[in-house]
Order: C-alpha cells, then sequence, then structure tokens
C-alpha cells in the first residue's frame, strides 16, 4: 500500500502491534511531514512460539515512511509498552520520551542492550508540552500498577488526540496521586478529537477496587501465617504491590527479601526516584534466606505466571538453590493469570501444595487487584473527555469489540467508534474518521541471547514440527559419472521414539535397494534429495505413524 502523505488536516493513525493481543503495543502517529511513537513494547508468546522469548511490533512498517519520524513517547515501564525499544533504536536514531521510572527502566533494558551509551533519553514532566514537529504532547497523570504511568494529550493541526496509556480510575491511589480527570476534564471542554483507551478489562463490568482495597486481604493472609514463611509472587514491576508487602511485613515483624533478578533490579531504581517508600539496604540480602526465622520472613519473588526459571516455578520444583518449601509456608500468588499461562500456573499451584505450602490464588482471598479500567470507569472516562472519535487500543480483539460497545452505550454514534486491529491506518481529521488501510503488522519474533536473530512463521513451524515428531537426517552419496548410489545410505534420528534406530536402520536398508533397483538415473543431487526425502517419509509414515522432519544430504562421491 502506498504510504499517502497526511493532508494537513488529517493525522494519520497506524498500529504496529498492541490491537489483537495484550502485547507489543506500539502506535504511529503521521501528521503533514511528521510522526512520532506511542510506545513500542513486546508480547510474550505461548507454547505455540518454542524457544522464542519475545514478539516485537512489525518495525518493518517504519521502513518506508514518507514523513519524518522525530520522537518516541512510553507511557510507563511495562514490558509490553518498552520491551521492543533496543530493537527500534537499532533500526532509528531517536529521542525516547518518558517519566524518570520509564526512562530508568528503559535504561535498564538498554544497558543490557549495549545501546544505553548512545541513546538520547528525555525526561517527561507531567503539564509540561513538548514539541516534536507538528505534534505537541502534553502529558498526563494515569494510575496503573506501576508508579509514574502517564496518559498523553496530543495536539496536531487536526485536532486534539488522547491516549490513556494503561490506567485505572482509583480513587485511593497507594502513592496519594489521582488518574488526571480534571485535566482531562479542561481538555474535554478545549474539545477531543479522538480518544485512544485502554481495553484491558473491557469484559469486566463494574468498577475496577483501588489497590488498596486488597490491603485487608493480604493482611488477613499475613495473620493467618503464624509460624511459616510468606512468599509473595507478583510481576517485579508491580512496585506498588512490593511496597504493600513491604509495609504488612514490617507491621508483622518479618523482614522482607526479593527473590528474582527482574525485582532486584527494579526497586533500586524506583526507591532511588523516592518512587517507594522502601530502604534498599533494610533488605535481607538473598544470601541470608535462610538463616532467618520462618516466622520473621516475608519474600517477594517473581514467577505470578509460572514462568521457567522464575523463583516460584523453581521452587514449586524443588530446584531454588537457596530455599525450599516447607511445611507452614504459605504462597501468595498476588497477580492474574495472564491467558494462555493457566496450565503451568495450576501444576505450579499443585506442585506447592503437595510440598506442604498453603497457597492464596485466584478467588481465594482478596490478594490481588487489576490496574485496568473496567467498564464503568470507561463510562466515567468518556463523560469526562467528550471525545468525537473512540478508538478502543490494548486488548484481544473481543476487548477492542465490548469497549466499543461501552461507547456506543454511552452515546456515541456506531460511526464514531472504530475497531480495528493491528496493521489498520485511521485517518483522523475534524469531523471524520476512517479506516483508509490495512498492512499486516506480522510478529517479529525474537530470543533474547540473540537480538539480531529473526524466527518467521515458516521456522517456527518447522520447530513445532520437531517438538511434535523430532526429526530424521539421511545421508546418501551418488556417484555422478555413473548416475547411481554409492555405498549404503544412513538414516539418524533424534526426538522419535523408544528403540527407533532398529526401525531406521532397516528403513537405511530398504532405501539402498530401492535407489539401486530404481531404473530412473540419479542425475542430480537436489532432485536425488527429494527423492530420498519423499521415499523415507513415505515408509517411515506407513511402519510408524510418524511424520518427523526429515532432512536429506545427498553428495558427491
Ligand atoms: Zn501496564
Ligand atoms: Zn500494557
Amino acid at each position: 500500500m502506498n504510504h499517502l502523505k497526511s493532508n494537513s488536516h488529517s493525522v494519520r493513525a497506524t498500529f504496529l502491534g498492541g490491537l489483537g493481543d495484550v502485547g507489543r503495543n506500539c502506535l504511529l502517529l503521521e501528521c503533514q511531514n511528521d510522526a512520532i511513537l506511542i510506545d513500542c513494547g513486546v508480547l510474550f508468546p505461548d507454547e505455540r512460539a518454542p524457544g522464542v522469548d519475545l514478539i516485537l511490533p512489525d518495525l518493518d512498517l517504519l521502513d518506508d515512511l514518507s514523513t519524518n519520524l522525530r520522537a518516541a513517547f512510553f507511557t510507563h515501564g511495562h514490558e509490553d509498552h518498552i520491551g521492543a525499544a533496543p530493537y527500534l533504536l537499532r533500526r532509528h536514531e531517536l529521542p525516547l520520551y518518558g517519566s524518570p521510572l520509564t526512562l530508568a527502566l528503559l535504561n535498564a533494558r538498554l544497558e543490557e542492550a549495549g545501546l544505553a551509551k548512545d541513546a538520547d533519553m528525555r525526561r517527561l514532566r507531567v503539564h509540561a508540552t513538548v514539541r516534536q514537529g507538528c505534534f505537541e504532547v502534553t502529558p498526563f497523570h494515569v494510575c496503573h500498577s506501576i508508579p509514574d504511568a502517564l496518559g498523553f494529550a496530543i495536539r496536531t493541526p487536526a485536532g486534539m488526540l488522547i491516549h490513556t496509556g494503561d490506567y485505572m480510575l482509583d480513587n485511593r491511589p497507594l502513592d496519594g496521586n489521582l488518574t488526571d480527570l480534571q485535566m482531562l476534564g479542561e481538555l474535554g471542554s478545549e474539545g477531543v478529537l479522538a480518544l485512544f483507551a485502554d481495553s484491558t478489562n473491557a469484559d469486566v463490568p463494574g468498577h475496577t477496587p483501588s489497590q488498596k482495597s486488597i490491603y485487608d486481604g493480604l493482611a488477613k493472609v499475613f495473620a493467618q501465617a503464624e509460624y511459616g514463611r510468606v512468599i509473595v509472587a507478583s510481576f517485579a514491576s508491580n512496585l506498588a504491590r512490593v511496597q504493600q508487602i513491604a509495609d504488612l511485613a514490617h507491621q508483622y515483624g518479618r523482614r522482607v527479601c526479593l527473590l528474582g533478578r527482574s525485582l532486584e533490579r527494579n526497586l533500586p531504581l524506583a526507591a532511588d526516584l523516592a518512587l517507594l517508600d522502601i530502604d534498599p539496604t533494610d533488605l535481607l540480602p538473598t544470601r541470608l534466606i535462610d538463616q532467618v526465622p520462618h516466622e520473621e520472613l516475608a519474600i517477594v519473588c517473581t514467577g505470578s505466571q509460572a514462568e521457567p526459571g522464575s523463583a516460584l516455578a523453581r521452587l514449586a520444583e524443588g530446584r531454588h538453590p537457596l530455599l525450599e518449601i516447607d511445611q507452614g509456608d504459605t504462597v501468595i500468588i498476588s497477580a492474574s493469570t495472564v491467558p494462555g499461562n493457566e496450565r503451568p500456573v495450576q501444576r505450579m499451584v499443585g506442585e506447592l501444595f503437595r510440598r506442604g505450602a498453603n497457597v492464596i490464588f485466584g478467588q481465594l482471598g482478596d490478594v490481588h487487584v487489576s490496574g485496568h479500567a473496567a467498564r464503568e470507569d470507561t463510562r466515567t472516562l468518556l463523560s469526562v473527555v467528550r471525545p468525537q472519535f473512540f478508538v478502543p487500543v490494548h486488548g484481544s480483539h473481543h476487548h477492542l469489540a465490548l469497549q466499543g460497545q461501552v461507547a456506543i452505550e454511552a452515546g456515541l454514534p456506531e460511526d464514531a467508534v472504530m475497531v480495528v486491529g493491528d496493521g489498520a491506518a485511521l485517518e483522523i481529521g475534524p469531523d471524520r474518521i476512517a479506516q483508509v488501510g490495512q498492512r499486516q503488522a506480522r510478529y517479529i519474533h525474537v530470543n533474547r541471547g540473540a537480538p539480531r536473530a529473526f524466527i518467521s512463521e515458516r521456522i517456527l513451524s518447522q520447530r513445532r514440527q520437531l517438538a511434535r515428531a523430532g526429526i530424521v537426517v539421511v545421508t546418501a552419496r551418488v556417484d555422478l559419472r555413473r548416475e547411481r548410489l554409492a555405498g549404503k545410505p544412513q538414516v539418524r534420528g533424534v526426538g522419535l521414539f523408544d528403540e527407533a534406530d532398529d526401525v531406521l536402520a532397516d528403513i537405511a536398508d530398504e532405501l539402498g535397494q530401492r535407489l539401486a533397483s530404481d531404473p530412473e538415473p540419479l542425475a542430480d543431487l537436489e532432485e536425488a534429495e527429494s527423492r530420498v526425502k519423499m521415499l523415507v517419509g513415505r515408509q517411515l509414515k506407513a511402519e510408524t505413524g510418524l511424520r518427523p522432519r526429515i532432512v536429506a544430504i545427498v553428495t558427491a562421491g
């Protein structure tokens, strides 16, 4: 599709990711000759992508811009908003804007990638407008499960856009800092062309309760824990939760110890910025974790999603180098299970119970609350902002569709609500919004250890086949002068089934005989390879029912 230049009275919004998944949020805004990005995050893959750590937004869509990409603005420090920034920076030199905590977390990511030194990071302050080309971006505070989160008012020659970022309407936030409905109301009076709003909880009725509301639930668990340790698993970025646990631990005479690399990295960053009331030097060093009586210890750890190798997953498997679960320990999973992780989490919870822990999770006890606005909160937002157009963002397709319904129920005309998916391009101008394009926003799969090796869908399907049925390698030599097989072919397999070697030896014999008696000459190596593959594949299927991946290597000899 051709990238038409936006005329002076319209903004083009293209979604490089984030619509259809909770993850890889990345929105490109173009107006006149300028472009900016809002967020550049990752999506965490499920079991359909073996060996893949991260899925990026389709940054290839930035390659043929006719506009000038001026800057990236980050709403907050969660991975689904900042995680792909290193990949963006490898391709484009541009300033990165964010709040102090967002920049600190971003910097940690860039340091890992060896990109921090040359990065141009610029601090945002609420209500202080930044100009980039024809975009004027004014940040405002929003409540979320991480401190220092922002939404953006974006003034353009076509009108004003508002992007909520991830937000909730918490009327008793832990840090006392409310979502800035006052500024949103003022912007509403000024006139808002389009509102892009977080849809994560569009399937949750009512209001999202305050982060403070779970304090009692957590306190009850601490009170009942008595003689065992209290182990709380949460997201490493949920610093508000870490603060709550630290406060409760103090109240119940327990020392706090952090388990998990990302937690140990994030906490000092937030404490440095005075966003947490925890002195990192008060924390019990991990190496002393086994020297404190159980009833005097509270552990905050990673692994709420049973991520392989995370602290809680290793405890459940009895493979943690420093700690073993004991009778009387209480484990709290203070996070909701991300869709797709249900089975591993269930297995982990089962293992923890088996080892003697009491596990509080899911609906048992009020130990978690979401950081995203529910349906009634969206209605409140709409009544405050009163936008002309509404675009649901940040969610799976069902979240986006349901969020669109909320807006229509709240009185917006149907054609003012644009429910679209990844790759969609919207043209937004005074009194009009329309989808003007649909590009493919492909998944870019990467492995953290090999950031420059991209894994396409074709490679993934090979990996799935390997995982399902293993691999068979056939080697053979061909005498090209005589156009016949030279010697015996070899057939080896990996990941097939018990006693596969015997079957493969028979198949090798059979293959040798078939090729030797075949009147068709073996004149071309490539052609010989596909014939070998076909013959071995057919025979394997007939004898075992399996269809492993077959690799044939035929050489001249
Ligand atoms: Zn978030
Ligand atoms: Zn998010």
